[in-house]
Protein backbone atom coordinates (compact mmCIF):
# COMPACT_ATOMS: atom_id res chain seq x y z
CA UNK A 1 0.00 0.00 0.00
CA UNK A 2 1.04 3.41 -0.80
CA UNK A 3 2.31 5.88 1.63
CA UNK A 4 4.11 9.01 -0.11
CA UNK A 5 4.54 12.59 0.68
CA UNK A 6 4.06 14.85 -2.45
CA UNK A 7 6.08 18.09 -2.03
CA UNK A 8 3.93 21.11 -3.41
CA UNK A 9 6.05 24.04 -1.66
CA UNK A 10 9.00 24.37 0.88
CA UNK A 11 9.24 27.87 0.53
CA UNK A 12 8.66 30.33 3.87
CA UNK A 13 7.20 33.73 3.45
CA UNK A 14 7.07 34.80 -0.16
CA UNK A 15 8.06 32.40 -3.66
CA UNK A 16 11.63 32.27 -4.38
CA UNK A 17 14.00 30.78 -6.36
CA UNK A 18 11.76 28.82 -7.93
CA UNK A 19 10.24 27.90 -5.19
CA UNK A 20 6.47 28.27 -3.68
CA UNK A 21 4.67 28.53 -0.21
CA UNK A 22 4.46 25.60 2.15
CA UNK A 23 2.01 22.64 1.07
CA UNK A 24 2.41 18.80 0.65
CA UNK A 25 -0.01 16.14 -0.35
CA UNK A 26 0.28 13.18 1.68
CA UNK A 27 -1.46 9.69 0.07
CA UNK A 28 -1.61 6.80 2.00
CA UNK A 29 -3.57 3.65 0.33
CA UNK A 30 -6.40 5.30 -1.36
CA UNK A 31 -6.82 8.47 1.11
CA UNK A 32 -5.51 11.80 -0.08
CA UNK A 33 -4.80 14.60 2.19
CA UNK A 34 -3.45 18.06 1.88
CA UNK A 35 -1.15 19.48 4.59
CA UNK A 36 -1.12 23.21 4.16
CA UNK A 37 -1.92 25.06 1.08
CA UNK A 38 0.13 28.39 -0.08
CA UNK A 39 -0.15 30.35 -2.51
CA UNK A 40 -0.27 28.65 -6.07
CA UNK A 41 -0.95 25.17 -4.36
CA UNK A 42 -3.78 24.68 -6.96
CA UNK A 43 -1.02 25.36 -9.72
CA UNK A 44 1.43 23.01 -7.86
CA UNK A 45 -1.33 20.15 -7.33
CA UNK A 46 -1.53 20.72 -11.64
CA UNK A 47 1.57 21.07 -12.69
CA UNK A 48 2.18 17.44 -10.81
CA UNK A 49 -0.93 15.61 -12.10
CA UNK A 50 -1.67 14.64 -9.19
CA UNK A 51 -5.37 13.84 -8.55
CA UNK A 52 -6.63 16.77 -6.23
CA UNK A 53 -10.27 16.28 -6.24
CA UNK A 54 -9.85 13.00 -4.33
CA UNK A 55 -8.75 15.27 -1.50
CA UNK A 56 -11.11 14.49 0.93
CA UNK A 57 -9.53 16.44 4.20
CA UNK A 58 -7.05 19.73 4.45
CA UNK A 59 -5.05 20.31 7.04
CA UNK A 60 -4.14 23.57 7.99
CA UNK A 61 -1.44 24.20 10.61
CA UNK A 62 -2.06 28.20 10.77
CA UNK A 63 -3.21 31.40 9.71
CA UNK A 64 0.48 32.98 8.46
CA UNK A 65 -0.19 33.69 4.70
CA UNK A 66 2.17 31.19 3.06
CA UNK A 67 0.62 28.44 4.72
CA UNK A 68 -3.10 28.94 3.38
CA UNK A 69 -3.86 31.79 1.19
CA UNK A 70 -3.89 29.31 -1.75
CA UNK A 71 -7.42 27.55 0.01
CA UNK A 72 -9.73 29.64 -1.56
CA UNK A 73 -7.99 29.45 -5.27
CA UNK A 74 -8.51 25.71 -4.64
CA UNK A 75 -12.07 25.27 -3.26
CA UNK A 76 -13.12 27.44 -6.12
CA UNK A 77 -11.31 25.76 -8.70
CA UNK A 78 -12.47 22.34 -7.73
CA UNK A 79 -16.09 24.14 -7.56
CA UNK A 80 -15.78 25.14 -10.87
CA UNK A 81 -14.64 21.48 -11.73
CA UNK A 82 -18.09 20.36 -10.25
CA UNK A 83 -16.63 18.71 -7.13
CA UNK A 84 -19.72 17.08 -5.09
CA UNK A 85 -17.86 15.21 -2.55
CA UNK A 86 -17.83 16.71 0.60
CA UNK A 87 -14.40 18.19 1.33
CA UNK A 88 -13.08 18.82 5.08
CA UNK A 89 -10.99 21.50 6.50
CA UNK A 90 -9.25 21.45 9.59
CA UNK A 91 -7.35 24.37 11.16
CA UNK A 92 -7.00 27.18 13.31
CA UNK A 93 -10.10 29.30 14.67
CA UNK A 94 -10.97 31.91 11.84
CA UNK A 95 -10.00 30.15 9.06
CA UNK A 96 -14.03 29.19 8.60
CA UNK A 97 -14.87 32.96 8.60
CA UNK A 98 -12.20 33.68 6.56
CA UNK A 99 -13.64 31.66 3.70
CA UNK A 100 -17.13 31.97 3.97
CA UNK A 101 -16.75 35.67 3.99
CA UNK A 102 -14.85 35.62 0.60
CA UNK A 103 -17.87 33.04 -0.75
CA UNK A 104 -20.62 35.95 0.93
CA UNK A 105 -18.72 38.37 -0.69
CA UNK A 106 -18.52 36.64 -4.32
CA UNK A 107 -22.74 35.30 -4.04
CA UNK A 108 -20.88 31.93 -4.41
CA UNK A 109 -22.24 28.57 -3.05
CA UNK A 110 -20.01 25.96 -3.59
CA UNK A 111 -21.46 22.61 -5.12
CA UNK A 112 -19.48 20.84 -2.25
CA UNK A 113 -20.24 20.82 1.28
CA UNK A 114 -17.34 22.20 3.32
CA UNK A 115 -16.86 20.64 7.01
CA UNK A 116 -14.89 23.06 9.14
CA UNK A 117 -13.40 21.52 12.44
CA UNK A 118 -11.25 23.98 14.64
CA UNK A 119 -8.28 22.62 15.64
CA UNK A 120 -7.39 23.37 19.36
CA UNK A 121 -3.70 24.26 19.65
CA UNK A 122 -3.01 23.61 23.79
CA UNK A 123 -3.01 19.70 23.50
CA UNK A 124 -1.71 16.60 21.39
CA UNK A 125 -5.50 14.77 20.14
CA UNK A 126 -7.23 12.54 18.13
CA UNK A 127 -8.24 15.02 15.46
CA UNK A 128 -9.34 11.95 12.29
CA UNK A 129 -9.59 8.44 12.33
CA UNK A 130 -10.44 5.72 9.28
CA UNK A 131 -10.13 2.22 9.54
CA UNK A 132 -6.47 2.23 8.45
CA UNK A 133 -5.13 5.30 10.04
CA UNK A 134 -4.79 7.96 12.57
CA UNK A 135 -4.17 11.70 12.45
CA UNK A 136 -3.66 13.80 15.66
CA UNK A 137 -2.62 17.32 16.35
CA UNK A 138 0.24 18.59 18.59
CA UNK A 139 0.44 21.84 19.75
CA UNK A 140 3.93 24.07 17.85
CA UNK A 141 6.23 26.77 19.27
CA UNK A 142 5.04 29.85 16.87
CA UNK A 143 3.91 33.62 17.03
CA UNK A 144 0.36 32.56 16.33
CA UNK A 145 -1.31 29.66 17.34
CA UNK A 146 -0.14 26.53 15.01
CA UNK A 147 -0.37 22.86 15.28
CA UNK A 148 1.44 19.80 14.11
CA UNK A 149 -0.05 16.59 12.59
CA UNK A 150 1.16 13.21 13.07
CA UNK A 151 -0.43 11.01 10.62
CA UNK A 152 -0.28 7.03 11.93
CA UNK A 153 -1.07 3.98 10.41
CA UNK A 154 -3.41 1.61 12.51
CA UNK A 155 -1.75 -1.92 13.45
CA UNK A 156 -2.36 -4.57 10.58
CA UNK A 157 -3.38 -7.91 10.28
CA UNK A 158 -1.39 -10.73 9.96
CA UNK A 159 -0.78 -12.18 5.99
CA UNK A 160 -1.66 -14.78 4.92
CA UNK A 161 1.21 -17.47 3.62
CA UNK A 162 0.11 -18.76 0.39
CA UNK A 163 2.48 -21.26 0.54
CA UNK A 164 -0.16 -22.95 3.65
CA UNK A 165 -3.15 -21.61 2.09
CA UNK A 166 -5.87 -24.71 2.18
CA UNK A 167 -8.51 -25.07 -0.44
CA UNK A 168 -11.08 -25.47 2.19
CA UNK A 169 -10.66 -22.92 4.22
CA UNK A 170 -13.26 -20.50 4.38
CA UNK A 171 -13.74 -16.83 4.14
CA UNK A 172 -14.66 -16.30 7.65
CA UNK A 173 -11.47 -19.16 8.60
CA UNK A 174 -9.24 -16.95 6.86
CA UNK A 175 -10.31 -13.46 8.07
CA UNK A 176 -10.16 -15.22 11.79
CA UNK A 177 -6.45 -16.60 11.38
CA UNK A 178 -5.51 -13.08 10.03
CA UNK A 179 -6.45 -11.64 13.17
CA UNK A 180 -4.26 -14.39 15.15
CA UNK A 181 -7.38 -16.06 16.26
CA UNK A 182 -7.10 -20.52 16.13
CA UNK A 183 -9.75 -22.08 14.87
CA UNK A 184 -11.62 -24.93 16.26
CA UNK A 185 -13.67 -27.91 15.44
CA UNK A 186 -17.05 -28.45 16.54
CA UNK A 187 -16.35 -30.92 19.24
CA UNK A 188 -13.40 -28.33 20.65
CA UNK A 189 -10.40 -29.69 19.04
CA UNK A 190 -7.73 -27.18 17.21
CA UNK A 191 -8.37 -26.99 13.62
CA UNK A 192 -6.20 -24.37 12.52
CA UNK A 193 -3.48 -22.60 14.72
CA UNK A 194 -3.03 -18.91 12.86
CA UNK A 195 0.86 -18.61 13.72
CA UNK A 196 1.01 -22.23 11.57
CA UNK A 197 -1.04 -20.33 8.10
CA UNK A 198 0.06 -16.67 8.62
CA UNK A 199 3.08 -14.35 8.77
CA UNK A 200 3.77 -11.15 10.83
CA UNK A 201 1.89 -8.51 9.95
CA UNK A 202 3.56 -5.63 7.53
CA UNK A 203 4.86 -2.91 9.21
CA UNK A 204 2.69 0.17 10.29
CA UNK A 205 4.27 3.60 9.20
CA UNK A 206 4.21 7.14 10.68
CA UNK A 207 4.49 10.25 9.24
CA UNK A 208 4.50 13.64 11.30
CA UNK A 209 4.49 17.53 10.02
CA UNK A 210 5.93 20.03 12.21
CA UNK A 211 5.18 23.08 10.58
CA UNK A 212 6.34 27.07 11.97
CA UNK A 213 7.89 26.65 14.84
CA UNK A 214 10.70 27.62 17.74
CA UNK A 215 12.86 24.67 18.42
CA UNK A 216 11.28 22.90 21.37
CA UNK A 217 12.88 19.65 22.59
CA UNK A 218 9.83 19.36 24.79
CA UNK A 219 7.71 18.57 21.20
CA UNK A 220 9.70 15.03 20.91
CA UNK A 221 7.59 13.28 22.93
CA UNK A 222 4.59 13.90 19.98
CA UNK A 223 6.83 12.28 17.38
CA UNK A 224 8.55 9.71 18.92
CA UNK A 225 9.75 7.10 16.62
CA UNK A 226 7.96 8.25 13.86
CA UNK A 227 9.04 6.71 10.22
CA UNK A 228 9.33 9.93 8.27
CA UNK A 229 9.69 13.48 9.98
CA UNK A 230 9.36 16.67 8.47
CA UNK A 231 10.36 19.68 10.47
CA UNK A 232 10.90 23.23 9.14
CA UNK A 233 14.30 24.51 8.97
CA UNK A 234 13.93 28.09 7.85
CA UNK A 235 17.07 29.30 9.19
CA UNK A 236 20.98 28.17 9.34
CA UNK A 237 22.67 27.64 12.27
CA UNK A 238 24.37 31.50 11.99
CA UNK A 239 21.04 32.92 12.30
CA UNK A 240 20.30 30.84 15.14
CA UNK A 241 19.21 34.29 16.89
CA UNK A 242 17.20 34.94 14.06
CA UNK A 243 15.75 31.73 14.16
CA UNK A 244 14.62 32.32 17.92
CA UNK A 245 13.26 35.94 17.64
CA UNK A 246 10.97 34.54 14.96
CA UNK A 247 9.73 31.68 16.51
CA UNK A 248 11.66 29.48 13.30
CA UNK A 249 14.45 26.47 13.95
CA UNK A 250 17.54 26.16 12.14
CA UNK A 251 18.52 23.04 9.85
CA UNK A 252 20.56 22.09 12.99
CA UNK A 253 17.88 22.07 15.41
CA UNK A 254 15.69 20.14 13.27
CA UNK A 255 18.08 17.73 13.00
CA UNK A 256 18.47 17.48 16.21
CA UNK A 257 14.79 16.95 16.78
CA UNK A 258 14.90 14.28 14.15
CA UNK A 259 17.75 12.57 16.48
CA UNK A 260 16.22 13.23 19.45
CA UNK A 261 12.49 11.74 17.88
CA UNK A 262 14.63 8.83 16.73
CA UNK A 263 12.65 9.40 13.38
CA UNK A 264 13.57 6.84 10.65
CA UNK A 265 14.55 10.03 8.25
CA UNK A 266 13.94 14.11 7.77
CA UNK A 267 12.53 16.26 5.84
CA UNK A 268 13.86 19.77 5.53
CA UNK A 269 11.41 22.62 4.60
CA UNK A 270 10.35 26.09 4.57
CA UNK A 271 13.53 27.71 3.85
CA UNK A 272 14.33 31.13 4.15
CA UNK A 273 13.78 33.01 0.85
CA UNK A 274 17.35 34.54 1.56
CA UNK A 275 18.73 31.62 0.64
CA UNK A 276 18.92 30.64 -3.42
CA UNK A 277 21.36 27.35 -2.54
CA UNK A 278 20.04 25.03 -0.21
CA UNK A 279 23.29 22.12 0.10
CA UNK A 280 24.82 24.38 3.14
CA UNK A 281 21.57 23.60 5.23
CA UNK A 282 21.42 19.85 4.05
CA UNK A 283 25.15 19.74 4.92
CA UNK A 284 24.43 21.31 8.44
CA UNK A 285 21.50 19.28 9.55
CA UNK A 286 23.42 15.99 8.00
CA UNK A 287 25.95 17.00 10.66
CA UNK A 288 23.65 15.45 13.12
CA UNK A 289 21.44 13.22 11.60
CA UNK A 290 22.69 11.51 8.46
CA UNK A 291 19.44 10.20 7.26
CA UNK A 292 18.31 13.88 6.14
CA UNK A 293 16.69 14.94 2.81
CA UNK A 294 15.58 18.33 1.63
CA UNK A 295 12.29 19.15 0.41
CA UNK A 296 12.28 19.37 -3.20
CA UNK A 297 9.34 20.28 -5.10
CA UNK A 298 7.50 17.65 -7.29
CA UNK A 299 9.50 15.18 -5.88
CA UNK A 300 7.59 12.10 -3.80
CA UNK A 301 8.85 10.84 -0.59
CA UNK A 302 7.93 7.31 -0.26
CA UNK A 303 7.74 5.61 3.15
CA UNK A 304 8.17 1.81 2.54
CA UNK A 305 6.30 -1.39 4.47
ZN1 LIG B 1 5.57 29.93 7.40
ZN1 LIG C 1 4.33 30.99 10.45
Amino acid sequence: MSFEVKILGSNSATPAHNRNQTSQLLTIGNEHFLIDCGEGTQIQLIRFRTKFHKISHVFISHLHGDHYLGLMGLLLTMHLQHRTEELHIMGPGGLDEIITTQLRYAHTTLNFKVHFTQLQDDKEYLIYESSGLTVHSFPLVHRIACTGFLFREKPKERRMNKLKLLPEMTGEEIGQLKKGLDIYKPDGSLKYRSFEFTLPPRRSRSYAYCSDTRYEPGLIRYIKNVDLLYHESTFLKEHEKRAAETYHSTAEQAALMAKEANAGGLVLGHFSVRYKELSPLLDEARRVFNNTRLAQEGQAIKVEE
